[in-house]
């Protein structure tokens, strides 16, 4: 069987959901290919399940320190299956949601299969052929999981598969301190389980301003088993348990009921038969883009959301899928592409935004803020907060980039994001409004910080 389209989409997640849209919006005859079951990762087996984990386990710990505010309240015990069966109850609905979407697109301009290039211009999904005036790649990533796990298989989950466990472990170890493993480590530490985490770098999620990743890794480290500078060294298997032994700068060896791989979620594109798409590869296998056109080179091929290898948050998948989309139809972005822009949702969460701190220019000056003098987190701790604002301005004071460590930042990154896409100075900045009692005011603290020292 043979289609012909304008455009073809590979991947009906959040962003070729969104491709698919705009080059339909923009007149083009659109078709997207999907080969798995649909739903999207985000609400599947990513952003929303987690979050439903992670608020569990904040009930969890807020009674525990409930003791503090003089409220009296002990945690007679977690249900681990009901914990499980409530986030699947919730996450159903959000991939209900996703499907709707998926099925709101008409039957014969979607296809379910796997898509590969046959050459360029034309996808073979099973046994149709798809030609197509442009090609969206938006084939998303795969959790990496290291082969030295091989022998202790049977325990390993990853992102994929732990939102299907039945009941909590007891002792878990998590390979990787990014954005995945620190929010699922400390929501399972949260609720009661033993957690031990074991990432090669020296900072837990990709933080790179130094103050930040100090702080974060001291606050993180009060509630799980943080091994950084350590890598896994030998993994079998003992009476049924996972035996790990890591090396590095914090050795150790442990035993695990359950081991969750997340070191990492790089695009999986080698199925898709690259070679014959006409597009120039880099030393992975990953197309050549521009960032912000998403188009390779001269070729009708664009790539949208995580499969791009950088940035894979939801709001980039979203905005890269409408920029693809449009360019797929021949339209030019409408939209400048977002900062920098990440908030791990661990305790205390972890922002970033904009400039990170090695990319910073000569003269560049740093307001920081403390938490701890900050009204609203001072209250909300029931004793000392952790954490900091940190704004980055550049000598003629524009507002480049922030970073920030503390409970409610995702709020403050959220000011700090608008500010520099926007362009905002400094000064700027201090000069709006903000709400007392707040953690926002850490961001006007921190820029008056910087004003100062900018003289
Ligand atoms: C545990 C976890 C928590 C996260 N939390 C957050 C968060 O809090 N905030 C945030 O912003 N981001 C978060 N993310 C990241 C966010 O989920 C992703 O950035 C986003 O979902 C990526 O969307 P996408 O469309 O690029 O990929 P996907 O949604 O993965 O879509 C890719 C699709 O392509 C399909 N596909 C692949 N190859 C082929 C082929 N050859 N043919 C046909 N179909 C194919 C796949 O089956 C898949 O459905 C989280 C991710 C994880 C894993």
């Amino acid at each position: 069987m043979e289609m012909r389209c304008d455009v073809a989409v590979i991947g009906a997640g959040s962003a070729g959901l969104k491709a698919w849209r705009e080059a339909e919006a923009a007149g083009a005859h659109a078709v997207i290919v999907e080969e798995g079951p649909g739903g999207t990762t985000c609400a599947r087996v990513g952003c929303m399940p987690s979050k439903l984990l992670l608020s569990s386990a904040h009930r969890a710990a807020a009674v525990r320190t409930a003791d503090r505010f003089g409220v009296r309240a002990t945690l007679d015990a977690v249900d681990g299956p009901a914990v499980m069966r409530r986030l699947r109850a919730e996450r159903d609905r959000f991939v209900a949601a996703a499907l709707e979407g998926w099925e709101a697109i008409p039957a014969d301009r979607r296809l379910d299969g796997t898509a590969r290039f046959a050459a360029p211009g034309v996808l073979a999904v099973g046994d149709v052929t798809v030609q197509a005036g442009a090609v969206v790649i938006a084939a998303g990533g795969r959790p990496a999981v290291d082969e030295a796990l091989t022998p202790v298989a049977a325990l390993v989950h990853t992102h994929e598969t732990v939102f299907e466990i039945d009941d909590l472990p007891r002792d878990l170890a998590v390979l990787g301190a990014g954005a995945i493993g620190l929010e699922l480590g400390q929501a399972f530490a949260e609720l009661g389980v033993r957690v031990t985490v074991i990432d090669a770098s020296d900072a837990v999620a990709g933080v790179t301003d130094p103050a930040v990743a100090r702080a974060a890794a001291q606050a993180v480290g009060r509630t799980l088993d943080l091994r950084l500078g350590c890598r896994l060294d030998d993994a079998a298997m003992a009476d049924g348990r996972a035996r790990l032994r890591w090396t590095g700068d914090t050795p150790g060896e442990g035993l695990f009921d359950m081991v969750l791989a997340a070191a990492g979620r790089p695009p999986d594109l080698s199925r898709l038969c690259l070679n014959r798409a006409g597009v120039a590869l880099d030393e992975r296998g990953t197309p050549l883009f521009d960032p912000e056109t998403r188009r390779c080179g001269d070729a009708p091929v664009f790539v949208a959301g995580d499969a791009g290898a950088s940035r894979p948050v939801l709001h980039e998948a979203s905005w890269s899928g409408r920029t693809a989309g449009r360019g797929a139809a021949g339209l030019a972005p409408d939209t400048a592409r977002p900062p920098a822009f990440s908030v791990t949702f661990a305790s205390p969460q972890i922002a970033a935004v904009g400039a990170a701190w090695d990319d910073l220019p000569p003269g560049a000056v740093v307001g920081q803020a403390a938490m701890a003098d900050n009204g609203r987190a001072r209250i909300e701790a029931g004793g000392q907060p952790d954490g900091m604002v940190r704004l980055y301005a550049g000598a003629d004071g524009a507002l480049l980039g922030a970073a920030m460590l503390g409970e409610g930042v995702e709020h403050v990154a959220h000011l700090a994001a608008f500010a520099v896409a926007r362009g905002l100075s400094v000064r700027e900045v201090a000069d709006l409004p903000f709400y007392h009692p707040t953690v926002e005011e850490a961001l006007r603290e921190a820029a008056c910080d910087a004003l100062e020292r900018l003289g």
